[in-house]
């Protein structure tokens, strides 16, 4: 019914003969005869199903740009947080050491413990923003090599049961359960990439329960021929809105409680590009108040040949004998880092010999064929690491390299493995790796 007599304007969808609806703006006007009578309709119509998609498109375009404007903001807030809040732990209660000598040794012991676990932290968050920049720039390569998960599972194990003393006082049962007897259970993946994401996920378990239980383990989905991973809790809990948006960076379930808990929102984020990198999925089963069950999948192939050089679980004495009366070069420019290596070295009956760049570090193991084993930095000045272990390796195949470096941007330790270096340590180096690397290359090289 026109009621109106100037031309009116509607937009209605219309299905059209092949089926497909179309948007159209239509123009109507009432035809009139010069008596006044109404005699039809003059319509005219516009397919504008195109142009309002476009219109949606670029609404939404806008909508994600503030959205992730929102999210940046409030990132570089929480970052802020995060980053001062170690960071004053350390620069604080070191200047409170400095300053105030006369503290009694239980504080002494009670500063270093916080200053400790702040750097801790601190580097936990480096890390993760360089594996998060390294994923933009597409630079995260994974590193296949055959794992036996049985093995890792326990050594996880065995790291959260020591650093959470209090777990029997928080009333959290922690465990693992393996589901393949131990020569079975190899899988073919990054390790130190699997055992990011299994410790990202069981830190949260841990963070987000107050009481229950707290358990890990795998199992085998003979449907897909792949490993189904899972980290379980009796936390929290996760509501079903937010379960896919916490694996996206930055987001969290719950701004305010989890502001209570810490956390930047990036450790998801580089679980789910870990998994993927890796072959598998990554997902949530969760309700609020009841816990959460993190799965992720890996694809079970055959492990292809280690990589790396054989591992071997180390005696601290035994070390000290083998290591007795031998000389080992350190290649590496940073004294503090010098420095530092010397005094984890400081109780074994060596001969230490220096060199500051690796021109000299070649000269030196050039004119001293009996070095047992090299430490060598990548970064240095006049020869980096890399040129070093080539031309050590043109002429002496035999002596154990172990390459000791601040993790780059570069692929350093597959560049380094291909050079033909035995061992591969990132910096800050604990003494453990160090002596496990030192045995390792030792026992190898005696086989
Ligand atoms: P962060 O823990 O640094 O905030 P994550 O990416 O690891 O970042 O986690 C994102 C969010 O997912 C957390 O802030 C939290 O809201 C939620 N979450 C993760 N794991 C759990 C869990 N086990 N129980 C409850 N909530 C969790």
């Amino acid at each position: 019914a026109l009621n109106s007599d100037g031309p009116i304007e509607t937009t209605e969808e219309v299905t059209f003969t092949d089926g497909k609806k179309h948007i159209l703006q239509i123009f109507k006007q009432k035809l009139t005869s010069t008596t006044g009578e109404t005699i039809g309709v003059l319509g005219i119509a516009n397919d504008i199903s195109e142009r309002t998609q476009y219109e949606k498109a670029l609404v939404e375009a806008l909508e994600k740009a503030e959205e992730s404007d929102r999210l940046k903001t409030a990132f570089l807030a929480n970052m802020s947080h995060e980053i001062r809040t170690p960071l004053n732990g350390v620069i604080g209660f070191a200047k409170f050491l400095r300053n105030f000598p006369d503290t009694t040794l239980q504080e002494r012991e009670k500063f270093l413990g916080i200053i400790s676990t702040s750097a801790d932290h601190l580097l936990t968050l480096i890390n993760d923003i360089i594996d998060i920049s390294k994923i933009d720039v597409g630079q995260l390569t994974i590193n296949p090599e055959a794992v036996n998960i049985n093995e890792l599972l326990n050594e996880i194990y065995t790291f959260f049961y020591n650093a959470n003393p209090d777990l029997p006082k928080r009333e959290i049962a922690f465990n693992y359960t393996t589901s393949l007897p131990d020569s079975k259970a190899m899988v073919n993946a990054d390790r130190m990439r699997l055992r990011q994401v299994l410790t990202n996920l069981i830190n949260n378990a841990l963070k987000f329960t107050d009481k229950g239980k707290v358990e890990f383990g795998y199992n085998i989905n003979s449907e897909t021929n792949e490993f189904e991973f899972f980290v379980s809790d009796t936390g929290i809990g996760i509501a079903k809105d937010k379960q896919e948006i916490i694996f996206q960076r930055f987001r969290q379930a719950y701004t305010d409680i989890t502001k209570q808990y810490g956390g930047t929102g990036l450790g998801l984020a580089i679980c789910k590009s870990l998994v993927e990198l890796m072959g598998g999925r990554i997902w949530v089963e969760s309700e609020t108040g009841k816990g959460s069950t993190f799965r992720f999948t890996l694809p079970i192939n055959a492990p292809t040949t280690q990589n790396r050089g054989k591992v071997y679980g180390y005696e601290l004495q035994e070390l000290k004998n083998l290591l007795k009366g031998k000389s080992i070069l350190i290649a590496e420019d940073d004294p503090n880092c010098m420095y530092y290596l010397k005094t984890v070295l400081k109780d074994f009956d060596i001969n230490i010999l220096e060199a500051d760049n690796g021109l000299l570090a070649t000269e030196i193991q050039y004119q001293h064929p009996e070095i047992a084993a090299i430490l060598m930095d990548i970064k240095m000045p006049v020869m980096n690491g890399y040129d070093a272990i080539k031309r050590i390796r043109s002429t002496n195949a035999q002596v154990p390299i172990i390459v000791q470096t601040a993790h780059t941007f570069s692929n350093e330790r597959a560049i380094s493995i291909a050079l033909g270096c035995n061992q591969f340590i990132t910096k800050p180096i604990d003494s453990n790796s160090l002596y496990q690397s030192l045995y390792s290359v030792l026992k190898e090289s005696r086989r």
